[in-house]
């Protein structure tokens, strides 16, 4: 018996493990199982940057920091970047009109990190571990919701626990066992991922290019290199992903306007066609959702694994503030006040994003010539450069406390 099982064992589950299992000094910690069937190994030393990183914002940064984590991503696997340039393919990369967010502007040292996926899963494992929490290396195979507690079926065996949270990504096999209903919808648009070697240094800069027909991001990487998010409509995509590397490499300085200069890869290609998902309910009786099981968001703003950090620290929060009242860690009352709250949070950033999509990455007509324009704008406003600077930092919105 454990008050709690996480299914799914990546950043998002690892974290709500972590900060539940540590508890928090008002409130003990609980006895937490996390079932993960494909744990990853650890990284090894040598090894090149992973094709697969994600940004960072200063709120997960904090709250990475409360569940433990932080300090277990090796330095070499976690990069700092200190400003964003960002501009429409109308204008050059090297105009005035170029958006510039500096962190300095604001007096931070940075505006984030971009770290590998695969490094900051070991940690937030490793983290959840050593706060007590057991893993268990196995699938969800089945699930049944009783009055006073839950029962989760593995191939390994059954665990029964007060609240099951599903944090098994986008084809969350919790969410279809508790009948919680997702709509989906297909971007018709794939990302491509690389990592690339560029002519001149990426300054600890993160340059994103919106294109009539799509988006290009370069982020700095720790070793000098740069990782490539190329998010472009699904036909143009497969024509992208079937070139070998040198045309490859062409079409990607096109497409860059050589902001960078000539491009090399240095890694393997990879390719995520890409969805928006949003459910209609985050909990149920004795089940919550949490992280990419609830909420699909496109990439552009990098944005998925923020908002299920934030999800995991909300519902730790609620979860172990009903504890603490001597409440049952399945409360309904708990579980609903997670889903208000984060809802919400997610429901306007998913617009926001979606607006950019429409209008900066594939716009034609008017609203789209105005909101490409917008962007010299607001790098005149020094005002508005601040709001949008602290919303990439993450520090908007309703806070867990361990964001804070
Ligand atoms: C191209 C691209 C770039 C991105 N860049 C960024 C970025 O810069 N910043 C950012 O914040 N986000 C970014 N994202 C989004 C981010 O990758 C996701 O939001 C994030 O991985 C979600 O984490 P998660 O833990 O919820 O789900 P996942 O990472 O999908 O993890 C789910 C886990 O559940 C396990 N699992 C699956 N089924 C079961 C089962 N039946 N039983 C038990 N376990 C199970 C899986 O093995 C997996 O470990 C990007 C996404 C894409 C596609």
């Amino acid at each position: 018996m454990f008050d709690i099982v996480v299914v799914g064992g990546g950043p998002v589950g690892a974290c709500a493990g972590a900060l539940l299992a540590r508890g928090v000094p008002a409130a003990a910690g609980l006895s937490v199982a996390l079932l993960e069937p494909r744990t990853p190994g650890a990284v090894r030393a040598d090894a090149p940057p992973d094709a697969r990183v994600v940004a960072l914002s200063r709120a997960s940064e904090r709250l990475l920091r409360r569940a433990g984590a932080w300090a277990q991503i090796p330095p070499a696997r976690l990069s700092a970047y200190e400003r964003m340039r960002i501009w429409h393919e109308s204008v050059s990369p090297s105009s005035s009109e170029v958006l510039v967010f500096d962190a300095a502007d604001v007096g931070e040292p940075n505006l984030g990190y971009i770290a590998e996926s695969r490094a900051l899963q070991v940690a937030l494992l490793a983290a959840f571990a050593e706060a007590g929490g057991h893993i268990e290396p196995a699938p969800l195979t089945g699930l049944t919701i009783g009055e006073r507690d839950v029962q989760v079926s593995t191939p390994r065996g059954t665990l029964t626990a007060r609240l099951v949270v599903g944090a098994d990504g986008a084809q969350s096999a919790l969410r279809a066992a508790a009948g919680l209903s997702a709509e989906t919808r297909a971007y018709r648009q794939t990302a491509i991922v690389a990592n690339v070697a560029t002519e001149r240094p990426h300054e600890a800069t993160a340059w994103q290019r919106f294109m009539r027909d799509g988006t290009l991001a370069f982020l700095p990487l720790a070793d000098g290199t740069s990782s490539i998010v190329w998010s472009a409509d699904d036909v143009r995509a497969a024509s992208l992903s079937g070139l070998g590397d040198a045309d490859f490499q062409q079409e990607l300085d096109r497409a860059s306007d050589l902001a960078l200069g000539r491009t090399r890869l240095v890694s393997e290609r990879l390719s995520f066609p890409l969805v928006r998902l949003a459910t209609q309910r985050y909990v149920a009786q004795r089940v919550a959702l949490i992280g990419d099981a609830a909420h699909v968001v496109h990439p552009l703003a990098g944005q998925g694994v923020n908002l299920g950090l934030l999800d995991a620290a909300a519902l730790a929060q609620q979860v172990l503030s009903a504890v603490a009242v001597r409440e049952d860690a399945g409360a309904l009352r708990a579980l609903r006040t997670y889903e208000r709250w984060r809802k919400s949070e997610v429901a306007g950033m998913a617009m926001a994003i979606d607006a950019f999509d429409r209008l900066l990455a594939h716009g034609a007509g008017p609203a789209a010539r105005l909101a490409q324009r917008g962007l010299s704008w607001v790098n005149r406003s020094e005002e508005l450069r601040r709001f949008f600077i602290y919303r990439a930092l993450g520090m908007s919105g309703e806070l867990p406390e361990a964001a804070r």
